[in-house]
């Protein structure tokens, strides 16, 4: 995973199921590459909500046999990446809350671009925040008279809110799961063997539960899991839902084992790589990926071409994260960490070498450089999605667009300069898009194209709401 863009999160409900609370565990740990900096877990007796979170990964957050001991079966759970607000404890999620209509936890993937104008109206009214997530204006809207009083509170709140949300709340008594009119972020309902509902953000968190995938949360939908079962309802009509799926999550984000959007992750990165192929073929000795997230992008590559499939890295599965690494030299050095050249299958080889994307380009430009120390005859790079150019305003971390190599070179061959490679080509957007399922306007590919689905007035940043509250204590 390169180090310079970060998942964002991880969600999963489950409702009636005396494991509930491990099956909450277990879907976590298989969603932990969506966000690693926090995990939380709430669950319920049907009465009252316990509240188990943590900084680190789910194996380090949670005590397995304290675990065994919470037999409620109604639970929600979220691993984390801030995408908006720091790593910080009081960012956890699922936030818990008491208010006047009793106990709620809400876990939430996305971003809410309008959540600092909101969060101003409420501190405007004397409101006292508890936390710099995005999350917490949604808890504030719930609480509100003039909200409860609808008949249906929380099809009024989510109308408030613009932006990417796929979300989980849980009350004492059931399982609510939500998804933004524009689908951004995947969410998808299953059911176990048992017959008990879940939810998640990727069915690879039903897999290790032995639970089955039904069908995804539509855009604009409200699902509720309780004693009566599965319900549905809109908050928003079914006509005003325009579908702008994160293209990104097919790229990269998502786990091939996944199927998000209606379609595996695996089959599509493989598309995209046979596409690259036709698009940029190349007269090499063997294809080999960058690992991990383009090794199914260079499986497609190698099927289409006449060029063998190979293995040019090693990774190292102990190397940490190196997400947490503040300085470029020190992410540099955990890419080495991770990654080691298999010289004697690289040496004097024409390699055709397949990225799933490149972001600032140092990581890229590192790994070219070690396989040309390793003997390497020609790299020939292929990039199976086109540049990144523009910020993501929906729940990825990128990093600021003046720093990406696409920005910094301008034009495809000054990248390839940079990055000391024979030859150098990106999937373009066109024939990304050929390879998904739906038809082009049913994605966002915003960091690609620059054109946003859910238009950002103001752009939104990771700490916007940490400077604002800076800004209330000088
Ligand atoms: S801007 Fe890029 S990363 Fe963000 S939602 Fe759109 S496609 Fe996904």
């Amino acid at each position: 995973m390169p180090p310079e863009i970060q998942h964002h999160c991880g969600l999963f409900g489950i409702y009636g199921d005396p494991d509930a609370v491990e099956k909450t565990y277990y879907a976590l740990y298989a969603q932990q590459h969506r966000g690693q900096e926090s995990a939380g877990i709430c669950s319920s007796d049907g009465q009252e909500i316990d509240r188990y979170v943590g900084m680190g990964l789910v194996t380090e957050v949670f005590d397995r046999q304290r675990l065994e001991l919470v037999r409620n079966p109604i639970a929600i759970g979220h691993v984390r990446y801030s995408t908006t607000g720091s790593s910080a404890h009081v960012n956890i999620q699922p936030l818990l809350v008491t208010y006047s209509r009793g106990q709620m936890a809400i876990a939430h993937n996305g971003n809410l671009i309008n959540a600092k104008l909101l969060r101003d109206s409420y501190e405007d009214a004397g409101a006292i925040f508890q936390t710099t997530s995005d999350t917490e204006v949604i808890v504030h809207l719930m609480a509100k008279p003039d909200h409860i009083k609808h008949h249906d509170t929380l099809a009024h709140v989510l109308r408030h809110l613009q932006g990417a949300f796929s979300l989980l709340f849980l009350f004492p008594d059931r399982v609510v799961a939500a998804r933004d009119p524009y689908g951004v972020r995947p969410l998808s309902l299953g059911m176990t063997a048992q017959g008990a509902p879940v939810v998640a953000s990727e069915t690879c968190a039903f897999d290790i539960i032995d639970a089955q995938y039904v069908r995804d949360v539509q855009p604009g939908e409200i699902v509720t899991l309780d004693r009566k079962g599965i319900s549905s309802h809109y908050f928003v009509e079914p006509s005003e839902c325009r579908p702008g799926h994160c293209i990104f999550e097919h790229v990269y984000f998502a786990d091939p084992a996944s199927s998000i959007f209606s379609e595996n992750v695996h089959i599509v990165r493989s598309a995209m790589g046979r596409q690259l192929a036709r698009e940029a073929p190349t007269d090499a000795d063997v294809v080999i990926p960058v690992p991990n997230c383009a090794r199914c992008a260079s499986m497609g590559y190698a099927k289409q071409s006449t060029v063998p499939p190979g293995r040019g890295f090693t990774t190292s599965h102990y190397a940490g994260r190196s997400f947490i690494m503040p300085s470029q030299g020190q992410r540099d050095l955990a890419v080495k960490m991770k990654l080691n050249v298999i010289k004697e299958a690289v040496r004097g080889k024409r390699l055709v070498v397949i990225e799933d994307s490149v972001v600032r380009g140092t990581t890229t430009r590192g790994k070219m450089g070690a396989l040309r120390a390793a003997g390497a005859k020609e790299i020939h790079l292929r990039v199976a999605s086109p540049p990144i150019r523009h910020p993501c305003f929906y729940g990825i971390d990128f990093p600021d667009p003046n720093e990406l190599v696409a920005n910094q070179c301008g034009s495809v061959e000054a990248i390839r300069e940079y990055l000391e490679v024979d030859s150098l080509h990106y999937l373009s957007l066109e024939g990304m898009l050929s390879c998904v399922r739906f038809a082009p306007d049913h994605y966002c590919t915003a960091c690609f194209s620059g054109h946003y689905p859910i238009s950002v007035d103001e752009p939104v940043t990771k700490f916007a709401l940490e400077r604002h509250q800076l800004r209330m204590f000088e």
